[in-house]
């Protein structure tokens, strides 16, 4: 499980996130959506301490969140995160990227790391791509590849910031689709996107942004049907 409380950040002068609350309980998908610069990615990236917050607490599985080497290596072994831009290295192959981590961060022997990326890869239905390179795929294979690349750390929770924004329209719904079956498995999950049609079938709990805060926060169906504040229900009629 995933808690913030009372969560602030600042850039300089600038107050990015405004006394974040935020529980993600295991099991749970989270939807983060919210206009561009309203602090989404800010979010997620304090959550795998990509960013530092100055005030409040983040706990994942219990641990808190501080600086020392310790409690961030932990953390980042239970919690995996899916860019936007895929961040997949160009000069190894599907195979050798899915090895990598597991190899040089868990141990693992080269035969464990390949049995282990030969399963996710299946598991996001691209068996048969694993000796290409990255260049030599689509968008949205390179994206299913990225997530497969994180599932081979065996994370306990997944972050994803807007996934499929990168993609070409025809790519969206196969990357979906694979995001889809890791939240019906279980997969606790945070996902900053406004693919409101995912939010509808996973989402537990849906949170709209707006310069820093959480304006607004319930199921998705009660979000959608009647959003409270004018800022959401503004930003819905734009994207939906
Ligand atoms: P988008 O939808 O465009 O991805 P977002 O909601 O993810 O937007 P963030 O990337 O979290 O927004 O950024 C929130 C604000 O913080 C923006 O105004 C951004 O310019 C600012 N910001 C983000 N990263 C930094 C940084 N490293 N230094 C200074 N300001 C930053
Ligand atoms: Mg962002």
């Amino acid at each position: 499980a995933i808690e913030l409380v009372g969560v602030n950040k600042w850039f300089g002068d600038f107050h990015v996130l405004k006394d974040i609350d935020l529980t993600v309980g295991a099991g749970q998908k989270v939807v983060i959506c919210g206009p561009s610069g309203s602090g989404k990615s800010t979010v997620v990236r304090c959550i795998n301490r990509l960013e530092k917050h100055q005030k409040g607490t983040i706990r994942v599985n219990g641990t808190e969140l501080r600086g020392d080497a310790q409690t961030i290596a932990a953390i980042r072994s239970e919690v995996g995160m899916v860019f936007q831009q895929f961040n997949l290295f160009p000069h190894l192959t599907v195979l050798d990227n899915l090895m990598l981590g597991p190899v040089k961060a868990r141990g693992l022997t080269r035969a464990e790391a390949e049995k282990t990326a030969r399963h996710y890869l299946a598991r996001v239905h691209i068996p048969d791509q694993a000796d290409k390179y990255p260049g030599q795929l689509s968008g949205g294979q390179q994206q299913r590849v990225a997530i497969a690349r994180s599932l081979c750390m065996e994370p306990r929770v997944l972050l994803f910031d807007e996934p499929t924004s990168a993609l070409d329209p025809e790519m969206i719904s196969e990357v979906l689709d694979v995001m889809i079956e890791l939240a019906l498995d279980g997969m606790t999950m945070v996902v900053v996107t406004h693919e409101m049609g995912f939010a509808r079938k996973v989402a537990d709990q849906m949170v709209f942004m707006d310069a820093g805060e959480i304006v607004e926060r319930g199921a998705p169906e009660e979000v959608f049907a009647a959003p409270k504040s004018d800022r959401c229900r503004k930003f819905l009629s734009q994207i939906l």
